[in-house]
């Protein structure tokens, strides 16, 4: 049972998943994503200045394989605008959210406050976040899991990384984090919760370690599931059980029956 659970374990980390991740066609040039994150921006990137050749051409196309996949996707819209339209929350003054559902967002809270009295804190971590920083936190978050694929896939030879190395990492950051452009913290519509209780380790926003599986049993979460829809929130379509959206629209249909891929069937 023990090595089946290992072998699953793996499969999990590292997807098979060919080069089939890698689009046949080109975006079209003028495409707002290519124009603002041409190919020469990745390859060129400071924050990857000090890691060898091989690594900072397999982030490079990592990126370019992500920006092109979402270019190509009709559903999805670039922005690298910033909504001014954000305001701070009353629950968490330091962080912003989209005007229209701030109200929804410090209520939410209260009422999580209230269900879980005096058994911990719970706040808002993250709300908006500007496109610059977005801009910043890719590379860094893509570089945290370089290792794993070095030491999974590592290149075959000269010719550095397989497109089966491409597509494993492409598979997990694109799971984890939004590109540059598409997230919905960008848009002031996305909150990341934070549990934090005496010496127990906190529900954080870490995609590491057994933060999500800790996230996925917890009481709170139990919680968000039966009754975030009320206040118009839904869970995200990426694999991290504190990232909830506002969309009041799709909190009353099915869409708010989702839960994280990782929490499906542990929890009521
Ligand atoms: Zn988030």
């Amino acid at each position: 049972m023990r090595a089946l659970f290992l072998i699953l374990g793996c499969l999990v980390t590292t997807p098979a998943i060919g080069a089939s991740c890698i689009p046949s066609e080109r975006p079209p040039a003028n495409h707002p994503s290519l124009a603002a994150l041409p190919d020469s921006y990745w390859t060129g990137l400071q924050a990857w200045s000090d890691l060898p050749p091989g690594d900072r051409a397999l982030l490079a196309r990592v990126s370019i394989v992500q920006r092109d996949v979402r270019a190509l996707n009709p559903h999805l819209t670039f922005s690298d605008e910033v909504p001014r339209n954000v305001v701070p929350l009353r629950t968490a003054p330091d962080q912003e959210f989209v005007a229209d559902g701030a109200a929804s967002l410090d209520a939410l809270v209260l009422a999580a406050r209230l269900y879980l009295r005096d058994r911990g804190s719970f706040y808002v971590s993250n709300g908006f976040r500007s496109y610059a920083v977005q801009l910043e936190t890719w590379p860094r978050n893509l570089e945290k899991y370089l290792a794993r694929i070095r030491a999974d896939l590592p290149p075959a030879n000269a010719k550095g990384y397989s497109d089966d190395a491409v597509c494993a990492l492409r598979a997990y950051a694109g799971s984890h984090y939004a590109f540059p452009g598409y997230s919905n913290h960008q848009s002031g519509r996305a909150a990341d919760f934070h549990f934090r209780a005496g010496d127990a380790p906190e529900l954080n926003s870490d995609s590491g370690g057994d933060n999500i599986a800790r996230w996925c049993k917890s009481d709170i979460y139990g919680w968000l599931h039966r009754n975030a829809r009320s206040y118009g929130f839904i869970q995200a379509k990426i694999d991290e059980p504190w990232h909830w959206v506002y969309d009041p629209g799709a909190a009353k249909t099915s869409e708010a029956d989702r839960v994280a891929t990782s929490c499906q069937g542990k929890i009521d």
